[in-house]
Formats: C-alpha cells, structure tokens, sequence
C-alpha cells in the first residue's frame, strides 16, 4: 500500500517553529469516492502567514487545531479521480497541506492550471499567482503610484517586495528598497533598477531615507511592520499612501495582540492628509486576469526579473519555513515535495 507523509501540527509555537512543533506521520493514501480525486503534491509554497495560521486565534482563516495537517498552499497532479471535472494527469492549486497526497472533491478550486510548457508550474505560486496579484493590486490599487512620485518598499528583495518595486519603476517612480544584507540591497539596484537600497541591519534607515527620498515619501509598501514605519511616518508627503501588505518582523509573536506597538507618530497621517490601508489578495481573485495579464506582459517585455528559491523534501519544511524569517531565502519559498 502506498504511503502519504505528512507534517501534522503538534504544538502552538511560541517564536520561530521548530520541526518539534510538528509531527511527521505516515498513513495509507485513500482511494477516491464518488466525486473525489486524489492531488499528488509536487511543490508546497511557504508563505510568512503559514505561521500565523498556527495561533490559537481566529484571524483571517481558520486556525489550525493540533493534529491537522500543517495548512499551505500546494500544486498537484491529479493520479485518480472519480470527478469528470477534473482528470487524470491534469495539474490543480489549492490549500493541500504540508503532505504528499491530498484528497479533495474540487470545492474551492478554482480552475485547473493551464497546461503551458513555457510556464514551471512554480511560477504559478509567484509571479503569475498570489504574490505577482499581490504586488500588482496592493501597489495599483492601493498605492496608486504617479510618475516622478517616491516609492519606498520594505522586504524589497523578496517575492512580493522585489515585484512592488520592479512595478513601482514601470508606473515612473523612484523606488528605494529596505532589505537585510548587502548582497540583496546589490541584487535590487544593479539587477532590478531599484534607485536606491538600504540594508536595514546594517545602516541607519532614518539617515538613509532622507538622503535617498529628498522630496520626501509619496507611497509605502510595508511588507515587514515593526519600526520601519516610524522614520516613514516622519518623512511623508502630503496625501501618501501607506499600503499594509503584511507584517513578517510580527508573525512569530503568539497573537495580534502581542505585537509590538504601533509607532508613536501616527500622528503625521492626519497633518500629512496621508492615507494608511490593508489588503488582503483574495479580494481581487475575480480580477486575476487582469493582474496575471500585465505581469505576463512585462514579464514578457523584459520589464520584470523573479527568483524562485527551491528547497528539496517534504521533511525539511518545518525548517525551511524559518528562512522567511531570518532572511535566507532569495526569492519565492517553495517546497518541492518529492
Ligand atoms: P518574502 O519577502 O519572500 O520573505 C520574507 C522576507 O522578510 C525575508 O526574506 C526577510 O528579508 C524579511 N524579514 C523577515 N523578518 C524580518 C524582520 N523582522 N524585519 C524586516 N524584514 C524581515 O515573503 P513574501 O511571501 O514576499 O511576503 C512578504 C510580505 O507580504 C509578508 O508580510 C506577507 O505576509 C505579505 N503578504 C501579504 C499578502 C496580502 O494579501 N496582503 C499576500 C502575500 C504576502 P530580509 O533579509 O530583507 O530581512
């Protein structure tokens, strides 16, 4: 009988995870009911919010009881299936889990994946799935960039950030980047055409954002959260948009309500007339094509760069999952499971 591995949750971490916060196990692969199919997991995708899904309170999805199967988003390939809509050998998305196999009855999947040999299954994790349509709706439609405006991007040099700036440079902008080491901020300027970079670990980001944003900060992309965005505050335009992505430097906190506080110049929004708004991806899902098409175009046209970072085996997900957080992953994080 063949054998699905599995991580399991096993206890609430408290800080990073560690791989004993989870339980590896092995169980028999089901054969599909009536309407069924079974998924077998090639790539999981590890994303910072994986481990905000391990609190014990609701926030935007369900948590996890101990005992499930580690949630994450995953692509298969269909091996059985009882479900005319969705065939053998085709390809499928969807929140499987941290497991080799998945048996799902199609609800909530959204579409098969287009065949197209020119696109790595990977890519449908990035650029052309939820971190392209991120940066794509979060900047447009949150940031709503002008040309000759100053765009400021934290995480830049990652999945989502590095996209934000890469479109903050197609829409005209100048873009500085804030990112953890030397080598990313070098990646961001003489790679991705970043006008500046700011090594956050290293350098002053106060003293470094008001020599590269002379003209002061038109828009923030905050990917991180934590204390970046007190010096941004200080240094906005009238009528600056500070679009909330996400805040990675929080997430191994044991709950929102133990973050870290907000910064002490909130203030500058009301004398700076300047907006501050969250997004989540999912609500721009019906305007997919949308996004997925213009970063088809300049992807196509030379205009964006993007690097996937591949970590070998199921079983080293637990730890992978931490290089989000310390900074070692170069690129979109995924697992490529067997
Ligand atoms: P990523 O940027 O590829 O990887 C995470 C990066 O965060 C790390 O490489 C690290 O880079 C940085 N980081 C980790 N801890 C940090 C800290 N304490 N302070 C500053 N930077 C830190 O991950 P991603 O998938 O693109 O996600 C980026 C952000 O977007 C996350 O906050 C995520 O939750 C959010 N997101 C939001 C949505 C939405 O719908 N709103 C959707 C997708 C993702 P350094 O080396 O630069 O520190």
């Amino acid at each position: 009988m063949q054998t699905n591995h599995q991580w399991r949750t096993a206890r609430r971490p408290v800080g990073l995870a560690r791989p004993s916060d989870f339980q590896w196990r092995e169980e028999p692969i089901p054969e599909p009911g009536p309407g069924q199919f079974l998924v077998n997991i090639l790539y999981l995708s590890l994303d910072p919010s994986n481990r905000t899904w391990l609190w014990e309170q609701q926030d935007y999805l369900p948590p996890l009881a101990l005992g499930d199967v580690m949630g994450g988003g995953a692509i298969g390939r269909i091996e059985k299936s009882n479900h005319a809509d969705f065939p053998v050998g085709g390809h499928v998305m969807g929140l499987f889990g941290w497991q080799e196999y998945c048996m799902h009855d199609g609800s909530g999947l959204t579409a098969l994946l287009p065949p197209d040999p020119n696109i790595p299954l990977t890519m449908h994790y990035g650029l052309f799935g939820h971190i392209g349509l991120t940066a794509y709706f979060g900047l447009l439609d949150i940031g709503k960039p002008k040309a000759g405006e100053t765009l400021v991007v934290s995480g830049a040099a990652g999945a989502v950030g590095s996209l934000v700036g890469q479109i903050g440079k197609i829409q005209g902008c100048r873009v500085i980047g804030i990112a953890g080491s030397d080598e990313k901020c070098k990646w961001l300027t003489s790679e991705l055409g970043f006008d500046a970079a700011i090594n956050y670990k290293r350098e002053s980001v106060p003293e470094k954002l008001s020599q590269h944003c002379a003209k002061g900060i038109d828009i923030y992309f905050d990917n991180v959260g934590g204390t970046l965005l007190e010096p941004v505050l200080d240094r906005l335009n009238l009528n600056a948009r500070i679009v909330v992505c996400g805040a990675i430097s929080q997430y191994n906190h044991t709950a929102v309500s133990e973050f870290d506080p907000g910064p002490r110049n909130i203030f500058r929004l009301v004398t700076r007339r300047a907006r501050m708004e969250g997004f989540l991806v999912f609500d721009y899902w019906n305007r997919a094509g949308e996004g997925i098409g213009a970063l088809a175009q300049w992807y196509g046209q030379g205009k964006l760069k993007y690097r996937v970072d591949v970590v070998e085996g199921l079983k080293n997900a637990p730890v992978a999952l931490n290089k989000l957080y310390d900074g070692s992953n170069a690129g979109k994080l995924i697992v490529k499971v067997v």
